[in-house]
């Protein structure tokens, strides 16, 4: 992508003075839930009204969407309340009828991002688009992936674009629905610094109470904007009840959430070392995840070694280990003693634990 600064032409059009909001329902699920949702936001921040029309449910049997007959309802959103209208498309069938339909934003989702196949398919379809197009994450965490899916729509000749970041899957539970993996979406914004990126705390969080932290989070690195599920019964939505938060709530997170955007130099100074700062703090939080993972295997180390009744410092082992990680550091740039005192402190901690088991 050569010129990825016409790429978001279409944002700076919009001359917000906060970050671009698209807020709307999971999904579409009658006519009067559309409409009054889409009456509570329509004096808001909120610039496009999103609803799901045709849901990609992770197993069979969930509320699918209520299919093309839901972009009726959007495009009366449109006459009534003047708000633009978004829904997601995964296949070149959707991307007919949402452009018949008047749709102003289509959007691949996590599912769908995965699939170059698919993502092929709907950038032929929309060829020469003057509609703008965001690209959610592929649920696993591969950037190739997500900027593929770009690639294909610039290719394409789509020339309103952006990125929805609406974090990844995990095998392991965490304490977020879609971990985010803030580094993914950081390289990619540095990869391509003018391609409007886009938070998704919905997706990442699935609770409602988390939504706001993700999002301050969001506007900390300078995304440009947010895609809030809002609903206003959200706990009898038909799909993602617990991360969805009324009109009410999202214009309160509007007012609350600190925005630092700005245009003279000194506030751009600040605006750029907050944004460095909170990737540090993002760095520093799985630093000591990570840690925190070492120890739980030394601690499984420590069941061993009691059980078999052999001694917890193997020197020999410990010589080697830290002879890698001195190699390995210098790759990085990192001193030799930097590395000596953080493994020796480590190994420490390390041994601490298996004290711990060998006692327990
Ligand atoms: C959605 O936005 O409703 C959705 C299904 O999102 P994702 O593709 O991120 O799961
Ligand atoms: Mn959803």
């Amino acid at each position: 992508m050569k010129n990825t600064k016409e790429l978001r032409t279409w944002l700076d059009d919009l001359a917000l003075d906060h970050p671009l909001v698209i807020a709307g329902p999971c999904s579409a699920e009658t006519e009067d839930q559309v409409m009054t949702i889409a009456q509570q936001l329509k004096d808001s921040d909120v610039s496009y009204f999103r609803a799901g029309i045709w849901k990609p449910r992770t197993r069979p049997g969930n509320f699918e969407g209520v299919g093309a007959l839901g972009l009726k309802w959007l495009k009366r959103v449109k006459q009534e309340t003047g708000l633009k209208i978004a829904t997601e498309v995964a296949n070149a069938t959707h991307v007919k009828i949402a452009l018949e339909h008047d749709v102003d934003l289509l959007w691949i989702g996590a599912r769908s991002t995965v699939s170059p196949f698919i993502v092929q398919e709907i950038a032929d379809a929309l060829q020469g688009t003057d509609r703008v197009v965001l690209v959610k994450n592929p649920v696993n965490p591969d950037l190739a992936l997500w900027l593929g899916g770009i690639e294909r729509l610039y290719a394409a000749n789509i020339k309103k674009l952006g990125v929805v970041h609406r974090g990844f899957s995990t095998y392991e539970k965490t304490r977020y629905r879609n971990n985010p993996e803030w580094q993914i979406a950081i390289e990619l914004q540095n990869r391509f610094p003018d391609l409007p990126l886009i938070c998704d705390p919905s997706h990442i969080t699935g609770k409602r109470e988390m939504v706001f932290d993700i999002a301050q989070t969001a506007l900390d690195l300078n995304y440009d904007g947010l895609m809030v599920e809002t609903h206003t019964d959200p706990n009898n939505a038909w799909s993602d009840a617990a991360q969805q938060v009324t009109p009410d709530h999202l214009m309160k997170m509007m007012e609350d959430l600190k925005i630092r955007k700005s245009t003279d130099t000194e506030a751009d100074y600040k605006t750029a070392l907050n944004t460095m700062r909170t990737q540090i703090d993002v760095i520093d939080h799985q630093l000591i995840e990570i840690l925190g993972k070492r120890m739980k295997v030394a601690d499984q180390i420590g069941i061993l070694k009691k059980q078999k009744n052999v001694a917890i410092l193997q020197s020999k082992r410990w010589n080697e280990i830290l002879g890698k990680m001195i190699l390995e550091g210098e790759g990085h740039q990192l001193s030799q003693e930097f590395v000596l005192r953080v493994f020796k402190a480590i190994h420490q901690e390390s041994i601490n634990h298996q004290k711990r088991m060998m006692n327990s």
